[in-house]
């Protein structure tokens, strides 16, 4: 991580110098409502990372205090993703593990006098909690006696009232400048199973008291969370003191990361997933760190990318080029080349003779020679893409055309003689001769063309699906801009994947799901894990090659 823009940093830094701490203790908290994002990638990262760099630990702590959203599916989803980034966390913990404890020190507070059960209804609270400018209204339950409160607390526990009868809260003061301090509600009913807890609980910690206590009963020293809880620090201070916690951790914020045009919440990933605007929570369109798996992202890729991105305090909507740039820059060296048509024209050469086959040597990767060679195959009939081709081409064309010559990648150079078209007037069909003294690596220098292009073997080529994405949303800064009246979902952009049928080398016949390749001239590409079969490899493209970011 950078040295001058990490302010957590300097902050740990001087912590184990002043011996504050010895050592130090950060934690991951996501709540198990949906798949992780590239968002909480950079929370990962820092929380980590830190630890790692400074010889401390980490826990994954399932932020897992409501039951509504909550399921085993994201539990199981997360610790995926958190071990494919390639992070070991220290210790597994649940909060709602910690539920007995959150309840006693709850009581705690009611016995100080610090807390209050509340009837007002959750309009009301909200009501009488005021504005920034005008001050708050006392609850007239307000002055419950502390006896009362902890019969009514028990009860509440005991699930003798419904759903939004009656909250705890927490009693601070309702004319504080800041409305996170006017009186919180800490603890809610909600008659429903816990995915960990099943039926045991029907009241339920805020995330506001749980959060702390979670931290705090883990040892945690630096808990590190984004800008939006600025004002909540205050309470998390009041939480972890008046409850008198042993350990008292350090709430620090950093900048959200938001990406261009795409969206990041859950709520609004899930929503987009339940209504199948894309396919599952780990389509390559959507920000998922699971979704950038499958498009063909590497772990390595993605940290370099948040790092890169920096950890100031400002909220930054880093612009999806730049990942684009990272993850092309890993796969240089590590991409086998390939080459494969993705709207195939077929091509007959018509000088070169019948049933014979040649096998021609192409390098692996020429940025990297030690990965060798492969075999291609070359005879009489070949397909080239149809993009390559104009009948009626303006100046400075130089693919293939009536009467030119162009240089088949590794092979040799052949000219179009002929067109052939159907009925309709399209061309299905071209007929060329090859030059057998221009074959590739020969040392021919007779004469030069100005075009190379990709090609593959007709009889020998096996079919492969690609799959071609745009950015889903089509407003760059939605997560900003999004106004009341519009939905996210009018900015979806229906034209965000492209299937095409074309095919591949067919030494990519055992080509594993997450291989990943560079298709000459197409960019790089990913083996789909979940739509590639025996019979068909589906590539998802998760770069082309060309690119204006600069760093
Ligand atoms: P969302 O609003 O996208 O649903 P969340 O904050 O509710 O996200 P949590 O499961 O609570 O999701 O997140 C776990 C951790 O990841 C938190 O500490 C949170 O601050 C952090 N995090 C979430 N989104 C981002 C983001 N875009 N950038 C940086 N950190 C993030
Ligand atoms: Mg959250
Ligand atoms: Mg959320």
């Amino acid at each position: 991580m950078e040295e001058n823009s990490n302010f957590i940093k300097t902050i740990i830094k001087e912590d184990l110098e002043s011996g504050k701490h010895d050592k130090i203790v950060t934690r991951f908290p996501p709540e198990p409502n949906g798949y992780l994002h590239i968002g909480h990638a950079k929370s990962i990262v820092i929380n980590f990372g830190l630890a790692d760099e400074f010889n401390g630990k980490t826990n994954l702590r399932f932020d897992d205090t409501n039951p509504l959203k909550e399921d085993q599916e994201y539990v199981d989803s997360i610790k995926e993703d958190v071990s494919w980034l390639g992070y070991e966390w220290d210790n597994l913990f649940f909060a709602s593990d910690y539920f007995e404890e959150m309840y006693k020190r709850a009581v705690l507070l009611i016995k100080k006098g610090k807390a209050y059960i509340d009837d007002l209804n959750a309009d009301q609270i909200r009501e009488y909690r005021g504005t920034l400018t005008e001050p708050g209204k006392e609850s007239p339950y307000r002055s419950r006696s502390i006896e009362e409160n902890l019969d009514l607390f028990e009860r509440m526990r005991k699930g003798e009232f419904g759903n939004g009868e009656k909250v705890l809260r927490a009693k601070i003061d309702m004319a504080s400048p800041n409305v996170n301090l006017r009186d919180p509600v800490i603890y809610r009913i909600a008659h429903a199973t816990h995915h960990n807890t099943g039926d045991k609980w029907c009241i339920y910690p805020m995330y506001a008291f749980a959060h702390p206590l979670e931290d705090a009963i883990e040892g945690v020293t630096h808990s590190l969370c984004t800008t939006e809880f600025e004002d909540q620090r205050p309470l998390y201070e009041w939480v972890v003191a008046e409850c008198e916690m042993e350990a008292t951790p350090q709430q620090i914020e950093f900048g959200r990361l938001n990406l261009t045009n795409t969206v990041m919440s859950k709520r609004k990933l899930k929503q987009l997933v339940d209504e199948k605007y894309v396919d599952g929570w780990d389509d390559p369109r959507l920000p998922t760190i699971s979704g950038l798996r499958r498009k063909g992202y590497t772990p390595e890729a993605i940290r370099e990318f948040v790092m890169a991105a920096g950890v100031s305090k400002g909220f930054s909507t880093v612009d999806e080029q730049m990942l684009e740039h990272f993850v092309r820059e890993d796969l240089k060296l590590k991409a086998p080349r390939t080459m494969g048509v993705l709207k195939p024209l077929k091509v007959v050469i018509t000088n070169y003779p019948e049933g014979e086959v040649e096998w021609l040597d192409a390098e692996i990767n020429p940025e990297n020679p030690e990965m060798g060679i492969r075999k291609i195959p070359f005879s009489r009939e070949i397909y080239v893409e149809q993009d390559d081709f104009m009948e009626n081409p303006p100046a400075k064309y130089f693919r293939l055309f009536p009467g030119n010559e162009v240089r088949l990648k590794h092979a040799y150079f052949i000219k179009c003689e002929e067109i052939i078209k159907d009925e309709n007037g399209n061309v299905i069909e071209l007929r060329c001769t090859y030059d057998p003294e221009t074959k590739s690596g020969s040392g021919f220098t007779g004469r030069k063309v100005k075009g190379t292009l990709h090609w593959v073997d007709a009889t020998h080529s096996l079919p492969a699906e690609f799959r071609l994405y745009e950015p889903l949303i089509r407003d760059a800064d939605l997560n900003e801009d999004e106004g009341e009246d519009k939905s996210f979902l009018d900015y979806v952009n229906e034209n965000s994947l492209e299937i095409l049928e074309g095919f591949i080398e067919p030494n990519m016949k055992d080509a594993k799901a997450q291989d990943k390749f560079q298709f000459f001239r197409h960019g790089y590409f990913n083996v789909d894990p979940k739509h590639s079969t025996s019979e068909k490899h589906v590539f998802n493209r998760i770069v082309s090659l060309k690119s204006s970011f600069k760093l």
